[in-house]
């Protein structure tokens, strides 16, 4: 294994302009998952992402260039969200699980744009369209072979974290026009319809 990971005490959130979030990570060999250092980062980023709280986390962003990604949406989160806005979302709770090497591919050619931040992009959001259902093959913590066909949020949080893998990261994907401060967010434009934002930005059309 690299230096490095055995190294590090204390992880944290790397921010948008450090290069390991532009780098490609490298995959993971099953004796490096199996290993007590990989084993111990994934129970590190578990925490630091519910301490965020964030709904993903990739080990990029914790400055490690791996294909490692955890990932959680827990229902105490959707409480204090409008269940219009859940619905509209397509966003349901989902379980712990962590994804190592991933493969992704769209199921279609739907799409849907919604606001997305990232933990890498503290206090920002935009407008990102992404794919609305995909399927991914991925090694699990234990390097056995998994496949999920996700739709939805959990769609959404599958192509945001597996982009971090790639070095990739929403404001390639957003509307330009629509990037925004979480505050301004919350003063102009929370609860509005995405069409009427869209209107309101003059958003061309796709
Ligand atoms: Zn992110």
């Amino acid at each position: 294994m690299r230096a490095g990971i055995e190294s590090i005490v204390e992880l944290e959130i790397v921010q948008v302009g450090n290069p390991v979030l532009r780098e490609q990570a490298r995959p993971l060999s099953p004796a490096e998952i199996a290993s007590k250092e990989i084993q111990k980062l994934i129970q590190s980023m578990r925490n630091i992402m519910h301490d965020a709280p964030g709904v993903g986390l990739a080990a990029p962003q914790v400055g490690l260039s791996l294909q490692l990604a955890v990932i959680e949406d827990r229902e105490e989160y959707h409480k204090d969200v409008p269940a219009e806005q859940l619905r509209e979302r397509d966003r349901l709770p989902v379980p712990f699980h962590v994804i190592i090497n991933p493969r992704i591919a769209a199921m279609n050619a739907e799409t849907a744009e919604f606001f997305e931040g990232c933990l890498s992009l503290q206090g920002f959001s935009a407008l990102v369209p992404r794919a609305r259902a995909v399927r991914v093959e991925f090694l699990n913590e234990r390097g056995k072979k998994e496949v999920i066909e996700a739709s939805g949020w959990y769609a959404r949080i599958l192509q945001h974290e597996i982009d971090h893998l790639r070095g990739t990261l929403y404001i390639d994907r957003m509307h330009a026009r629509t990037f925004t401060s979480l505050d301004n967010w919350n003063r102009f434009w929370k609860g509005r319809p995405i069409r009427t934002i869209s209107a309101a930005l003059r958003l061309e059309p796709e």
